[in-house]
């Protein structure tokens, strides 16, 4: 098999023969390939029934119609095999091996595809690959981004430095290849880091983000802001967490840890004010420009840390009607959580990437007056060890 260094190559064949995937065992990526996928879901809603099991009763998982090629956000980096030829794929676990991947199952189709003219791209310009020990060379990383509908695409090429040999011609043969990418961006990311994106972009092609839409709205997605990245999965679990909301147009409604606006803006004709909260600049950037987008005026986004903006608000003693949070796998640290109970609302649905983290937080609100009513695991992450979960906590009084 060409350019898989020797480790690497025995390892994924004799992985072939078990497995769909051919790399799944040293890739990193999923660790539930292989699985038929209904034993994967039952894995995860028994996760979260070990976990959260004691609140409430575990609702039945909601599961993917389709859990192959789901992710709209998808990166490859780049390599050199002991043989020095370009390789293009994920690192092997906790290392900075590459192992390459043509056809990752969970990314999008059309992603694949992009990546491996990327990689062809790349020999025929004589273009480098970057070197992270030597912190020389070119290309680093590719970020690919569509929207659900395929109607628009981003590729963002991260590079090591700013200086990129025919970079106007690679785009304009990649466009040839692509015609469905809107967008090109140029990142670069010249630090000693694990992070795949650097600070700086430049706009090579096209306007430099892409629009997707959800629930109905329109979404203006960054090569920098999150979103998340099942978008059929994202809609079930949007519409089911405000659906726990219980709005009636008259309440107002705190959106924490926001991103760039979405479950805000999805929400706010069912309510006659949402506050958004979000730490990330760029993300609250987009997030202004997508309530602009869709017309909305009910919103208002404040760019902070989620824990210290509450502390001041309720100090201010403003009141928030129902919450809905939504933090990281960390999740939300004790100022939020204390600040939150001050502010006393009726409901609060609390969505997790991280159920062990929200475990912790659902410990705390129960021992200040609320009570666990629901727990719905969503899959978002098919073939991964990932689950998301949301739940809905009333007041006990
Ligand atoms: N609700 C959004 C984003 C959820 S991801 C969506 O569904 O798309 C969690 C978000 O929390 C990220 O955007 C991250 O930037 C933000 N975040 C992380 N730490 C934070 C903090 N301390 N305060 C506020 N936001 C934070």
């Amino acid at each position: 098999m060409e350019g898989i260094s020797s480790v690497v190559y025995n390892k994924a064949m004799k992985y072939e023969m078990l497995k769909k995937c051919s790399v799944c065992d040293v890739c990193g990526g999923c660790q539930y390939q292989g699985m038929p996928y209904e034993e994967q879901l039952k894995l995860k809603e028994e996760k979260v029934r070990k976990l959260l099991g004691k609140f409430c009763k575990v609702n039945e998982i909601i599961g993917c119609d389709d859990p192959y090629y789901y992710r709209n956000k998808v990166q490859i980096s780049f390599g050199k095999d002991y043989k020095g030829r370009i390789l293009a794929g994920n690192y092997v676990t906790s290392t900075h091996t590459i192992v390459p991947v043509s056809d990752c199952q969970i990314a999008d189709r059309e992603a694949n595809k992009i990546f491996n003219t990327i990689r062809k791209l790349l020999i025929s310009f004589r273009l480098s690959v970057f070197d992270e020990n030597s912190m020389q060379g070119l290309m680093r990383h590719v970020l690919v981004r569509c929207s659900a509908d395929h109607e628009e695409t981003m590729v963002v090429l991260v590079t090591g430095n700013f200086n990129f040999p025919r970079k106007n011609d690679f785009v304009k043969e990649l466009l040839k290849r692509h015609p469905n990418i809107t967008t090109v961006v140029q990142n670069i990311n010249n630090r000693h880091t694990s992070m795949v994106l650097g600070d700086r972009d430049i706009v090579l092609y096209g306007k430099g983000y892409i629009v997707d839409e959800l629930c109905g709205y329109s979404f203006r997605l960054s090569p920098q802001s999150f979103y998340q990245v099942n978008h059929a999965q994202t809609e079930k679990m949007y519409k089911y967490a405000i659906d726990c909301l219980g709005l009636t147009g008259k309440e107002t409604v705190l959106d924490a840890y926001c991103g760039i606006g979405t479950i805000g803006i999805i929400m706010s004709e069912r309510a006659k004010e949402v506050i958004s909260v979000e730490i990330n600049k760029s993300a609250i950037r987009d997030a202004v420009k997508n309530a602009k987008m869709n017309e909305i005026s009910n919103v208002s986004f404040y760019c902070d840390d989620a824990g210290k903006f509450m502390q001041k608000i309720a100090s201010e003693k403003r009141r928030v009607d129902v919450a809905l949070m939504d933090p990281p796998r960390a999740g939300a640290d004790d100022k939020f959580l204390k600040s939150l109970v001050r502010m006393d609302p009726r409901r609060i649905v609390y969505i997790s990437c991280n159920p062990v983290t929200q475990k912790d937080n659902l410990k705390y609100l129960c021992n200040n007056g609320y009570k666990v009513d629901v727990i719905q695991p969503v899959d978002l992450f098919a073939f991964t060890q990932h689950v998301e979960c949301i739940a809905l906590l009333t007041k006990t009084k």
